[in-house]
């Protein structure tokens, strides 16, 4: 058996911080290592498996299209392409979309499309206001966008045009916008720097001075977007609907697809603006089809409400048991655990250990992203590992 470690160590660049363990196989909200231990998977592939792992659904749809036709150009019309963009927007409250290989890809997309719009609505305007914390992607204009400086130093000069301000401050977006701003870029829940949620008065009042400066309100649903919160999207929680909304993750249930989706009065490209050599290839939008269709028939989305809702429960009862967890924050099947002092790394090893999978979002925060099918027994069991690991700091 060949040493994986020392061969990423020789052969790969150093860009991951990777738990020691060899994954090999996975089925339903299961992965095995390279010596057949089982684990919980509650990292989800970083909120992608929203079916689990290797689901019938996904094997059949990848099968059967990878035997018709894996790839043409964009030059022909496909019918995958066209089946998953029919039902994006007849699920939506969205009118048309374009498809990419990835989230950052997705913003990329996102953000011509505000600028052409500034170009064409506001005089040039070509500003993009976004917030403290928010992660958008590992792109030049994607770092630029993150409102986080440890994703931006080592690569400055950064594409200009990025206006970062206060988190959930309403305050903060307002005193920024002037007659450069084109669009606001914000996501429903920040997922990458500990599952943070504003107040839904928040993104109304934001809502309200876009209409009001004819700015394009952007929402980045890359990780909240099919089913993550509970709904569809994260923006029907929130009660207002956006001009642009960007996904990935969840959307290919494992195979790599993003897309952006605009409002009528947002879909400003003409032909030839944009365009991609794989987005949108029948074999990702096959996938993409089988697995959204399979979330809204199979009360994917009805299991995420309440299993999540049962799952934040738990966490609130560790919390009133072990006093070094200062908070528990999410929706659905996205959710986080806050505590007092930088724990997150060896709770993260002693959880392997025991077989469950979590993912180290903050030096002090532990996320969940397991897959939308999750069993209120599985949730149990991660309870039970958790609860045991906890004991060590009681
Ligand atoms: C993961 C993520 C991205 C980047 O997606 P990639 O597919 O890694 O490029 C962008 N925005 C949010 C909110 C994300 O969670």
């Amino acid at each position: 058996m060949s040493n994986w470690t020392e061969l990423e160590e020789k052969y790969f660049m150093r860009t991951f911080k990777r738990q020691p363990i060899v994954i090999v196989r996975g089925k339903g909200s299961r992965v095995w290592d390279e010596n057949g231990k089982e684990y919980l998977d509650f990292v989800g592939g970083w909120a992608v498996n929203s079916l689990g792992h290797c689901h019938p659904t996904i094997v059949d749809a990848l099968n059967q299209q990878s035997r018709t036709l894996i790839q043409v150009s964009n030059q022909y019309y496909t019918t995958p392409q066209l089946q998953l963009a029919e039902l994006l927007v007849e699920n939506s409250c969205l009118d048309r979309v374009f498809f990419g290989n990835s989230g950052a890809e997705a913003n990329e997309a996102a953000f011509k499309l505000a600028r052409k719009y500034g170009r064409m609505h506001r005089d040039g305007a070509y500003e993009i206001i976004t917030v403290t914390g928010s992660f958008h992607g590992r792109t030049m204009a994607a770092i630029a966008a993150t409102g986080q400086h440890k994703f931006q130093n080592p690569f400055v000069p950064l594409p200009d045009g990025f206006i970062n301000v206060e988190y959930a401050s309403f305050e903060a977006i307002k005193s920024a916008t002037t007659k450069l701003t084109c669009a606001v870029l914000l996501e429903p829940i920040q997922g990458e720097s500990g599952v943070n949620t504003p107040t839904n008065d928040y993104f109304k009042q934001v809502r309200e001075w876009c209409d009001e400066n004819n700015l394009l309100l952007l929402l980045d649903e890359i990780q909240t977007g099919i089913g993550r919160t509970g709904t569809l999207f994260a923006y029907e929680q929130l009660g207002i609907e956006p001009d642009i909304v960007t996904l990935a993750k969840g959307l290919g249930g494992g195979v790599p697809i993003g897309a952006i989706l605009a409002k009528e009065h947002a879909s400003v490209f003409e032909p030839g603006e944009h365009g991609s050599t794989f987005g949108g290839n029948p074999l990702v939008c096959a996938v993409g089809y089988a697995t959204m269709k399979f979330i809204l028939e199979n009360g994917i989305l009805e299991n995420t409400r309440e299993v999540g809702a049962y799952l934040i429960a738990a966490l609130e009862g560790l919390k009133s048991e072990f006093d070094f967890i200062t908070d528990v924050r999410g929706k659905g099947f996205l959710c986080a655990v806050q505590f007092d002092r930088e724990i997150s790394a060896d709770v993260i090893t002693a959880c392997n250990e025991r077989g469950l999978l979590l993912n180290p979002v903050k030096p002090d925060a532990i996320r969940m992203m397991p897959a939308l099918i999750t069993q209120k027994s599985d949730v149990d069991e991660a309870i039970s590992i958790l609860k045991d690991v906890f004991n060590q700091w009681k």
